[in-house]
């Protein structure tokens, strides 16, 4: 476990983790040391059942997601279409580092059933790819919002 106790002024104690955990794969890079931990985690227990799974977009920079959210007005033909699948950067949950798209889609699925272990949950309807820290590992997961446009705007 990445976790050590520092001792913070007279009494406080807080629990910390890691920045770098040894056991991170490579593809966690930039990504918040909870998430990456979690997903080190869930990868290797999928792999140990011969499950493929593998993250196919984790941190974004701002000018990364800025180009994904141009492509989606292209692609959308408006704001309110394109946020349901690309937000923009200051709103995107993958350039602060706190979502992985994942796959194959059978691996998806499996993290989609297991993920709670590790506290992973898919967070949105329309994208059965996306996953973030989501829980209390070992807890369930919260409903799913319909899509990310739906979740800025705070309703399901
Ligand atoms: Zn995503």
């Amino acid at each position: 476990m990445a976790i050590a106790a520092v001792a913070v002024g007279a009494a406080a104690v807080l629990p910390i983790f890691s920045p770098a955990p040894a056991h991170a794969r490579p593809e966690t890079a930039g990504l918040d040391p909870v998430l990456a931990t979690a997903y080190s985690r869930a990868a290797a227990a999928a792999h140990a059942e011969g499950v493929p799974l593998s993250i196919t977009s984790g941190r974004r920079t701002r000018a990364e997601q800025k180009q994904l959210w141009r492509n989606g007005l292209a692609t959308y033909g408006s704001p309110g279409a394109a946020r349901r699948w690309v937000l923009p950067p200051n709103e995107s949950t993958h350039v602060t580092g706190d979502a992985i798209d994942v796959g194959p889609r059978a691996g998806a699925t499996w993290l989609e059933v297991n993920g709670f272990r590790w506290g992973l949950c898919r967070t949105f309807d329309n994208e059965w790819w996306h996953f973030e820290v989501a829980t209390v590992p070992g807890m369930r997961c919260p409903p799913m919002w319909a899509d990310a446009a739906a979740r800025q705007r705070g309703n399901f």
